[in-house]
């Protein structure tokens, strides 16, 4: 088995209340795209360390800011046998329709769930790893997914949406995660992702 090619390997969730969360991840350029990299990174195989990131984690979805890359790109897979996996860059999402109030859930917020009231559907466009047209219809769970990835793009986190119940609820998990977060940020002597 000396031939197989190395496997993927998953990158580090950036975790709450890590301030890179909060940045507004920016758009890739054309010749982005017709180079495959960015900011160091080449696009197919973040695409793929992204992938094996977020099943992983067992997430159904995974932004750039998530693993400290300030890049509009996420992935995502509604699926539950790993069929449904898309990646998209520069992501607009379109024609939002409908409200739905559900359960949400975040790998960067572990153990935290709140409702939020998104869109029902939509439909998601931007480009592929190519720099192609990507067009997706979304609805449901996956219209949710497009939602909360795309928030974590503009620096938004779903706790940033739910009510003040549910927030009062959630302070205690929420300051238990602030005391994890500061801990190991002394313990490695800096802030910020890596
Ligand atoms: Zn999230």
């Amino acid at each position: 088995m000396t031939d197989a090619p190395a496997e993927p390997q998953p990158l580090e969730i950036v975790l709450y209340p890590d301030p890179f969360l909060r940045k507004r991840a920016r758009e890739l350029t054309p010749a982005e795209f017709k180079s495959g990299q960015a900011d160091g990174w080449s696009l197919a195989e973040l695409v793929e360390r992204m992938r094996v990131t977020m099943y992983a984690n067992e997430g159904v979805g995974l932004a750039g800011p998530q693993v400290g890359v300030g890049l509009r790109i996420f992935v995502a897979d509604d699926s539950k046998d790993n069929t449904g996996f898309f990646a998209v860059f520069n992501p607009k999402l379109e024609e939002l329709d409908g409200a739905l109030n559900e359960e949400e859930g975040c790998l960067s917020i572990p153990d935290v769930r709140a409702k939020v009231k998104r869109a029902q559907t939509l439909v998601l466009r931007g480009l592929d790893v190519r720099g192609e047209a990507f067009e997706k219809n979304a609805d449901e769970l996956l219209a949710r997914v497009c939602q909360h990835e795309t928030d974590h793009l503009d620096g938004v986190l779903f706790i940033d949406k739910i009510g003040m119940m549910a927030m009062h609820r959630l302070h205690k998990k929420l300051d238990a995660l602030k005391a994890d977060y500061e801990r190991l940020r002394k313990l490695r002597g800096k802030p910020g992702a890596k």
